[in-house]
C-alpha cells in the first residue's frame, strides 16, 4: 500500500496541520504505526503537540547532519511519533532539505503510514516533499481562491514527478458552498472527503489533543475518521 501521504495547499491556513494530526491519529488508533512530519521548514506546525526546548532535536538537525530521525521523533501518543520542524531561521540556512529524502525513507521502512505536513505557496521545500511521497492529499477550503491555488500544487506535484491521491474540502458548511463534487471535478481529481466547520477543531488546538481525541464524536472528528478509511481502507 502507499506508505508516505503528502499534505499539500497552494493557500495557506486551509487545514493541512489539523489534517496531518487527525488522521495520523486516527490510523493510529486503529493500530497502525504512523509519523507526522513537520516538512514546512522553520515553522512550527506542530509546536502544539509536542513540547520543545530550545536545545530539543528537531528536522532541522537532521537535514543539518548533526542527528539521526530517531533523535528527532517525538511520541505522541501510542502507535504515533511526531517529527517537529525546528523554528529558528539561524538552524534553517543550515539545513538540506536534500537529505529529506534519506530521512523519509529511513520513516518508510520504520512505520506503516507517513504524513508529511508541507508548507504552503511554491518554494523549493514545498515541492521536494510532493515528489517524495507515494502520494499527496490537496487540501482546500471550498472558497474558490482557494480551490484555484490547489492548481498550482497539483501541477508543481506533476513537475516533481509525484501522484495526486485526491482533494479533501475541510471547513465546508451545510449549505452556501459551491457543490463539492463540483469543486474537485474542477481540479480534475477525485473528492477524498470533507470535514465541517467545527469549534472544536480550534479548541483541540489550544488543548494540544487531536481533534479526534479531544472530540471523538463531533463531527470535524467522524468525518477525519471516515477519510482515513477512505485513504487507506483501515477502519
Ligand atoms: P494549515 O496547516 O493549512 O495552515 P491549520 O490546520 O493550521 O491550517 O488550520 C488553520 C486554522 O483553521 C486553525 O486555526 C484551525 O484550528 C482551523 N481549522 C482547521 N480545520 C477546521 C475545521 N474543520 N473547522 C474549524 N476550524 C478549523
Ligand atoms: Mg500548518
Amino acid at each position: 500500500h502507499e506508505t508516505v501521504y503528502a499534505i499539500a495547499s497552494g493557500k495557506g491556513g486551509v487545514g493541512k496541520t489539523t489534517t496531518t494530526v487527525n488522521l495520523g491519529t486516527a490510523l493510529a488508533e486503529a493500530g497502525e504505526r504512523v509519523a507526522i512530519v513537520d516538512v514546512d521548514l522553520g515553522m512550527a506546525n506542530l509546536a502544539g503537540f509536542v513540547s520543545l526546548t530550545p536545545d530539543s532535536t528537531t528536522l532541522h538537525d537532521v537535514l543539518a547532519g548533526a542527528a539521526s530521525i530517531d533523535d528527532a521523533t517525538y511520541r505522541l501518543a501510542d502507535n504515533i511519533v511526531a517529527v517537529p520542524s525546528g523554528t529558528s531561521l539561524d538552524d534553517y540556512a543550515e539545513t538540506s532539505p536534500e537529505g529529506l529524502r534519506e530521512a523519509v525513507d529511513e520513516l518508510r521502512s520504520e512505520f506503516d503510514y507517513v504524513f508529511l505536513d508541507v508548507g504552503a505557496g511554491i518554494s523549493h521545500e514545498t515541492v521536494l516533499p510532493l515528489g517524495l511521497a507515494d502520494a499527496v492529499v490537496l487540501v482546500s477550503t471550498p472558497e474558490p481562491a482557494a480551490v484555484h491555488d490547489s492548481k498550482k500544487t497539483i501541477e508543481l506535484t506533476d513537475r516533481a514527478g509525484g501522484e495526486i491521491a485526491g482533494l479533501v474540502l475541510t471547513r465546508t458548511r451545510p449549505d452556501g458552498d459551491v457543490s463539492h463534487d463540483e469543486l474537485a471535478d474542477r481540479l480534475e481529481v477525485p473528492l477524498l472527503g470533507t470535514i465541517p466547520e467545527d469549534p472544536a477543531a480550534r479548541d483541540s488546538v489550544y488543548a494540544g489533543t487531536p481533534l479526534v481525541v479531544f472530540e471523538p464524536d463531533g463531527p470535524a472528528a467522524v468525518a477525519y475518521r471516515r477519510l482515513a478509511a477512505e485513504l487507506t481502507g483501515i477502519e
